[in-house]
This record gives C-alpha cells, structure tokens and sequence, in this order.
C-alpha cells in the first residue's frame, strides 16, 4: 500500500479503538433520516450533525444534483429500509451552484462539451433559468437549487406516494460554511410542475 494512505488508515485503527458501534450495526442498519447533501469535504453530515454511525443514510452528490442512481438510492432507503425523513441539504459558497449561477448570470458562458461535469452543470443551469433576474444572486440559487433536488424526489412514486399520505416528510436545508448553522426551511412546491402539494 502507497505511503499516501498511511494517514487515513491511522485514522480507520483510531475509530475502531474508540467506537464499537460498528460490531452491533454489522447485524442490520436503522438510520432514522435521509440526508442528500453535497459531496464538499466542509458538509459531512454524521459530523456536523455530532450523529452516531447507523443514524444517517446519506446520499451525496455535487450541489445535490439527483440523478437516476442518486434517485434510486433514496428509493431503496424509503422502501427497504424504510425512512421517513429526508432531507436535502445544500451549503453556502457551493461550487457546484456557482457554477451554474454564473452560467444563468451571463459571468461565463454555458459549458460546451459532453462531460458528465458539463451536462450535470447545465441540468442545474436549466432549473436556475426559472428564477426571475431580479431575485437571481448566489445565495437565492443555493437555495432554490436546494428546494429543486427536493421536487426531484417526486419522481420517485413510492416518496410522492408517502408524501401525500403524510407517511413521509421532505425538508430543505441550508448549511453555513462560516457560522455551522444549518436552516431548515419548507420545500416550495411551485407551480405548475407540481400542483397537488401543499
Ligand atoms: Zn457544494
């Protein structure tokens, strides 16, 4: 093994002396939330939330942007594993959405090409094209873009079916990269994509 692993397996020898949860999750798993966050190294969820292993499921994906995989494995969590909490957490200073907010802001032009990275950050773009201009800042994207993944959750029937029978419940989040404060605020439902929530 590279030397360059060295500090990270220090670190594996270092949980495994101090936490011994993981001898009891090895038999089965019961976290209680979904958290789709960003996969910025500042937004660990299980950190910033102090949560014990076992508690959190987690999904991470650059600016939150669901995808057909991310989607599918949301699905699993609500149907095999059966959570009922989700949330969806972006953070300040994202560079996935100032990526695209530059694109919708005219600071840059769209990314030409077909990456994975180009087409993941104009689908962002697309959603923040909705915004009006004159509400259109950084901060006001991370947040909408937030709420947007949440409705993408929809797609998922058994989640709109859960949701609809209040059996399952659908938060936004912000996280604070200076103060590491995290805000919960109600999913936006905006009409007309999505017409029969609350
Ligand atoms: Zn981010």
């Amino acid at each position: 093994m590279s030397e360059d692993f060295y500090s990270i397996i220090n670190g594996n020898s270092r949980f495994r002396s101090s936490n011994t949860d993981f001898r009891e999750l090895a038999v089965s798993q019961n976290p209680e939330f979904i958290i789709i966050a960003c996969s910025d190294s500042r937004v660990a969820p299980s950190i910033i939330l102090d949560a014990p292993l076992g508690s959190i499921f987690e999904v991470r994906i650059a600016g939150e942007v669901m995808d057909e995989s991310s989607l599918a494995t949301v699905e699993f969590a609500v149907t095999v594993l059966g959570i009922r909490k989700i949330v969806v957490m972006g953070h300040t200073n994202c560079g996935a959405v100032t990526a695209a907010y530059e694109n919708v802001s005219g600071k840059t032009g769209l990314p030409v090409g077909n990456s994975a990275l180009i087409r993941m950050i104009n689908s962002m773009s697309e959603d923040l094209k909705r915004i009006p201009a004159k509400v259109l800042n950084l901060d006001y994207c991370i947040r909408k873009n937030t709420n947007f993944q949440s409705l993408r959750l929809l797609e998922i029937k058994s989640v709109r079916s859960l949701l609809e029978s209040r059996e399952l419940t659908i938060t936004n989040a912000i996280y604070d990269l200076k103060t590491g404060y995290i805000e919960l605020f109600p999913i936006d439902p905006t009409p007309p994509a999505y017409p029969n929530l609350e």
